[in-house]
């Protein structure tokens, strides 16, 4: 690998484009190049047999597909896998595949660290450091595609981006993803196989509703702001009323309906109380509800809420007539569940205390 030349997997098709014309070279050459890369998972210019022997010296000269190291691949007996990747600066990203009868989910990360904050996140605890670059997000889709291959596993049908980070807070670089994702000519995924989760960053949301129709799902995890506060602190930014506006107004009128993914933690925010007041608040949003049985990791201060407790807790949804289902925990083994991927990076300190000011503008 060298750092000093272009990523390819940087590059959406519009980039990729503009970067062959700027050579002088033909537009559908990018388009042939996208599917090298992303549909056969090629990375040696040498095996592009349909470029000519000219461009491909070039490629060789001035560009790489510079894909992620792989530092542990775990697997565990229920077919959920969950990879350890390594960045050029040494960072550490965590994706997690999870195989289910009609589909087989990659869950991604959008950045190093997150900067939300949120108390019951482990990915929380090691605060935030940067932001992924397009290529290292679409990078985790293009190495789990290879790795998957090798091992003649079923390739990916579904991105979520529930790993870790929060993508809205980067825009950019996710988008370029998603076009990645949903080009035909790269992975061909359809809307509906590519959702977003956020906890709920209004302004950007309301750009991605410009921009995308990538299905979303919000990280609501309680029905009043007090307790959101706590729990989300983006929430002291962006209450629960203006969120749930903003993921309305992206689902727009047809028949789209926004995931609420509703962590369940025992004796915090699972009461029949609660249920009822998620019902109430969820009354005029088109929606389904996820529950998450809450997934412990070392020092967390929460407890998973029992099973009886989580089913009277659907079954309260569900009797408003709220789709409810509660997630199942996967590869629980190799500690990939929601909210426990972990990474492993530096510089952690005060970069996370001005970003979370800037983020939840100083209410932390
Ligand atoms: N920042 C984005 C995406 C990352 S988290 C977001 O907030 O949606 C993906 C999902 O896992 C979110 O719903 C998050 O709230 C949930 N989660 C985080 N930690 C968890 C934990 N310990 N147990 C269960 N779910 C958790």
């Amino acid at each position: 690998m060298d750092s000093e030349k272009v990523n390819l997997l940087d590059f959406d098709r519009a980039a990729m484009t503009a970067w062959f014309e700027a050579r002088g070279e033909k537009a559908f050459r990018a388009q042939q190049l996208l599917k090298w890369i992303h549909q056969q998972g090629v990375d040696d210019f040498d095996a592009m047999t349909n470029l000519s022997k000219t461009l491909r010296e070039t490629l060789k000269a001035v560009a790489e597909v510079r894909g992620l190291k792989v530092v542990a691949d775990q697997k565990s007996p229920d077919g959920t896998r969950k990879w350890l990747f390594e960045l050029a600066d040494h960072n550490r990203i965590e994706s997690v595949y999870i195989p289910e009868p009609e589909r087989a989910t990659l869950c991604i990360s959008s950045q190093v660290g997150c900067a939300l904050n949120c108390s019951f996140c482990s990915t929380a605890q090691q605060g935030f450091n940067r932001n992924l670059t397009t290529g290292e997000i679409i990078g985790q889709l293009w190495m789990a595609g290879r790795l998957l291959a090798q091992s003649g596993v079923r390739p990916v049908s579904n991105v979520v981006f529930m790993g870790m980070g929060e993508p809205l807070l980067n825009f950019d670089n996710v988008i370029r993803a998603i076009e990645l994702l949903q080009d035909d000519f790269a992975y061909a995924l359809s809307k509906r196989r590519v959702t977003l989760s956020t906890a709920g960053v209004v302004p950007a949301l309301e750009r991605l509703a410009e921009v995308s129709d990538v299905s979303l799902a919000l990280s609501l995890h309680a029905p009043e702001d007090a307790l959101r506060d706590e729990l989300v602190p983006l929430n002291r930014k962006y209450p629960i009323r203006e969120v749930l506006r903003a993921c309305k107004r992206y689902v727009g009128e047809g028949r789209r309906r926004v995931t609420i993914e509703y962590v369940m933690l025992d004796g915090v925010n699972d009461s029949d109380a609660d249920a009822r007041a998620l019902a109430k608040l969820l009354r005029t949003v088109p929606s389904k509800v996820n529950l998450i049985p809450f997934n412990p990791f070392p020092r967390a201060r929460y407890r998973r809420s029992g099973v009886s407790r989580i089913d009277r807790f659907r079954d309260i949804l569900h009797n408003s007539g709220i789709v409810t289902i509660t997630r199942k925990t996967r590869g629980d083994d190799i500690d990939a569940a929601c909210g426990q991927l972990a990474g492993d990076f530096k510089d952690r300190t005060r970069r996370r205390e001005r970003l979370a000011v800037q983020v939840i503008g100083g209410t932390t």
